[in-house]
């Protein structure tokens, strides 16, 4: 198992053939090579070229290329947007790259029922903007809104700077339907159900959540969604020292307020930001947290008032707002960060690698401190920033990415990012999957469950054929 894998050259031909000429098939290298990348220090490092794309429009021709794919032993790996920070979508042992972008549909709303069904290559912030017409919101909300897909966020179990309170994706998966390896089509969470609950079977939509494609192609997606939150305010604290950002979120969750998000900018963050927006002018400030709390205009004015008087004691500086234009400047710092880390180094870029720990919340301030003293170590410049109520961190390496030293020292600061996580108690991703780049973490993190996901996988897709290469480490996967 999963060492039969065919290499064949004459892919293209064989799956027009089968596939008919109404589907896209791409085997044009120059046009292969776009498929080679994702956003991940990975792909940058090393793109992987698949043999073919298939540029699915239907199920019928996902459930047709897996049907051929499965008799040939011809691994396939399916593609949102590639914007996964894990090299999920990369076609580690190349084969076919199944392209869902172009399945982008909205196929029906059902607003009196709460819920929409869509297509898996509908783009994330093109959901809610259609969904914002009727009032209605589908809540997690990744930092790449504007590029991933809905199907890649199901297939990751991504969250976002609400999830503290909106909780993940899979929240607010209701069922779907997905083409298994060897080309049937299933619906999970029941048939023609539109029930927004159900204890009837096992829960197998959980199962394909976060399931990074390796176990079907989802082609259909039964979402619950939400009326839209109308108002939101914001709350800006800066602090002398990381203990008391820390304190401060435990102050305002034990207040009985469960803000809307509460992110942390670091002092590297700070810096990063004002290089980038100098406009903003953020204090040198050891830590900024920003909070966001949303819902009718009575309830977020309250909340933040009490946010603020919470963690008045505590903070440098506190500031707050419910008026739509200073709220929206209040965010700005926490939306340009992703962008201002890559520029903190002229010449350099911002790197995914070590970049998705998660620690309990106790733990945060000092992750944090381990984090700089780490990129000292390697003698790397990393920018911090995170969803710090779920312990959720994102360090930015910044390097010269043709500097082999400094890739050198980038994978081994990586690599003790990962395993500072797993000390502190915590895990090595907390939203952007295992995909191919920790792989080697995942004995240590799971023990003996990560048996029982091998046996999962091999039950369903018994050669291996679905995106293999990731997650699971060669002594599973060449036993
Ligand atoms: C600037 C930036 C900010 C980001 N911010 C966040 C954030 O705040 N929170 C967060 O969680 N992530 C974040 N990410 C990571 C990434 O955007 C998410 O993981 C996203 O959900 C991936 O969607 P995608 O369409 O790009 O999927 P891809 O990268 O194309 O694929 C991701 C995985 O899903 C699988 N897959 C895709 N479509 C299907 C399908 N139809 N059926 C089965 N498997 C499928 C792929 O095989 C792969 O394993 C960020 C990335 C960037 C570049």
């Amino acid at each position: 198992m999963g060492r039969a894998i065919a290499q064949t050259t004459d892919l293209g031909p064989r799956l027009r053939a089968h596939l008919g000429s109404g589907v896209t098939i791409l085997d044009d290298h120059d046009q292969l090579e776009c498929y080679a990348y994702d956003a991940s220090f990975e792909a940058m490092m090393r793109p992987r070229l698949p043999e073919v794309v298939v540029q699915a429009r239907n199920v019928h021709d996902v459930s047709a290329t897996l049907a051929f794919a499965y008799e040939q032993r011809v691994p396939v790996t399916p593609r949102g947007a590639a914007t996964g920070q894990a090299g999920g979508a990369l076609p580690a042992r190349g084969g076919i790259v199944l392209d869902m972008s172009g399945m982008n549909r909205v196929v029906e709303l059902d607003a009196r029922n709460l819920q929409v069904f869509v297509q898996p290559g509908i783009v994330h912030a093109d959901l809610n903007a259609y969904l914002a017409r009727f009032g209605l919101i589908f809540p997690p909300d990744p930092g790449s809104s504007r590029m991933c897909t809905v199907g890649g966020m199901v297939s990751n179990n991504s969250r976002g700077m609400r999830g503290v309170k909106y909780g993940p994706t899979g929240d607010y998966v209701l069922g779907l339907e997905v083409v298994l390896p060897n080309g049937t089509v299933i619906t999970t969470g029941s048939q023609n159900s539109r029930a927004l609950q159900s204890s009837s079977g096992f829960e197998l939509t959980r199962l394909f959540v976060g399931s990074e494609g390796m176990l079907g192609v989802i082609t259909e997606m039964r979402l619950r969604v939400i009326p839209k939150p109308r108002c939101r305010a914001m709350v800006m604290a800066e602090y002398g020292t990381l203990e008391a950002a820390g304190e401060s979120v435990v102050a305002v969750l034990g207040a009985g307020i469960l803000p809307s998000a509460i992110e942390i900018l670091d002092s590297s963050a700070i810096t990063a930001v004002n290089i980038y927006r100098p406009a903003l002018m953020l204090p040198d400030a050891e830590a900024i947290l920003l909070y966001e709390v949303d819902g009718n205009a009575l309830s977020v004015t309250e909340d933040a008032r009490r946010i603020a008087e919470v963690v008045t004691p505590l903070a440098d500086r506190v500031e707050w707002s419910d008026e739509p234009k200073r709220v929206a400047a209040l965010w700005e710092a926490r939306s340009v960060v992703g962008a201002a880390s890559g520029q903190i180094k002229p010449g350099c870029a911002r790197v995914y690698a070590g970049e998705d720990i998660c620690v309990p919340l106790a733990r945060v301030p000092e992750t944090l401190r381990a984090i700089q003293d780490t990129a000292r170590r390697y003698d790397l410049t990393v920018v911090t920033y995170g969803h710090i109520a779920s312990g959720n961190l994102h360090p930015a390496p910044v390097i010269n990415v043709a500097d082999t030293d400094a890739v050198g020292r980038v994978r081994r600061f990586a690599d003790a990012i990962h395993r500072l996580a797993r000390q502190m108690g915590g895990t090595v991703t907390g939203e952007h999957g295992v995909g191919l780049t920790r792989i080697a973490y995942m004995r240590e993190e799971h023990g003996a469950a990560l048996d029982v996901m091998w046996q999962i996988k091999r039950t369903l897709d018994p050669f291996n054929i679905m995106n293999p290469g990731k997650m699971f480490p060669p002594e599973l996967t060449e036993a």
